[in-house]
């Protein structure tokens, strides 16, 4: 089965999202874990959440993928920043405790014009400072388009940051479809060649989940806009590719592409009728 959901609003509540999810043919989704452009959370409803994790069994959900707020950056010039990371990816992944066994993505950061290096040791040391052995939750490095001095716009700037954090085990890999192909990878000609050098370079088995979006913008274009399924320079058949790709198919696709709740059902009913199995 396909594992597909779309990106949703947690105002209202885990049990809330995952209804959500069902009565759009999703079977996973994701969520910011706070203010996407700002830092503050809601109290954690644990009654919530217990109802959640019967619901979501029940209807036998694939992993859920938590997204860190954008204006996160744990490898910022500015030493403040850098510990308002620090504690709010504490805090975060504290809470997804409460839903265990799920994924925590977040993007690596930008360095600012420290370099890459300096940006990289940051984020480095960030992640040995709050990754435990018992935590059950998997931290998500997102692939970047690229953008401004965005980390993480190939897969060996990944690499780096991976082979340096020392409990390996928690961490894992979100390929964003528009990031890499922004970034310069092209997926639509040589889908197989990309993942063949994710494969070389950070191991297919750290892959853990996919954002499945089109791009507004052509390969190699740093932009990072996504566009609908289809609608966008990627297209659908590479797209089709992709949720269909022996190395992918039993991954979590998400999809944050510009739509509302009845358009993220039309496309998951789209890409559902094309995955073969
Ligand atoms: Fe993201
Ligand atoms: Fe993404
Ligand atoms: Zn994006």
């Amino acid at each position: 089965m396909l594992n597909i959901g779309c990106h949703l609003s947690a105002s209202k509540g885990f049990l809330h999202m995952g209804k959500e999810a069902v009565s759009i043919g999703a079977n996973t989704f994701q969520f910011f874990t706070r203010n996407p452009r700002g830092f503050r959370a809601k109290e954690l409803d644990t009654d919530d959440i217990a109802q959640f994790l019967v619901y979501s069994k029940d209807k036998h959900f694939a992993p859920i993928v938590a997204h860190a707020p954008y204006t996160l950056n744990g490898c910022s010039a500015d030493p403040k920043i850098r510990q308002l990371a620090t504690q709010t990816m504490k805090d975060d992944i504290r809470r997804m405790e409460y839903l265990p066994n799920n994924y925590y993505n977040f993007h690596p950061g930008s360095h600012v014009g420290q370099g890459v290096e300096t940006g990289t040791n940051y984020i480095v040391t960030m992640l040995n400072s709050i990754l435990t052995p018992e935590q059950t939750t998997t931290v998500l490095l997102e692939t970047m388009a690229g953008k401004g001095s965005e980390i993480g716009r190939n897969f060996q700037e990944l690499h780096t940051i991976l082979e340096h954090v020392e409990l390996k085990e928690k961490m894992g890999v979100c390929l964003d479809t528009c990031h890499v192909w922004d970034g310069g990878y092209d997926i639509v000609e040589n889908l197989d060649k990309v993942l063949d050098e994710f494969d070389k370079t950070i191991g297919i088995e750290k892959l853990y989940a996919v954002h499945l979006n089109d791009s507004k913008n052509i390969c190699g274009s740093h932009k990072d806009r996504h566009e609908t399924i289809g609608n966008g320079c990627i297209g659908l058949e590479t797209l089709v590719k992709v949720i269909n790709h022996p190395q992918l198919k039993h991954l979590p696709f998400e999809l944050e592409t510009p739509n509302n709740l009845d358009g993220y059902a039309e496309e998951i009913r789209l890409l559902r009728g094309l995955y073969t199995w």
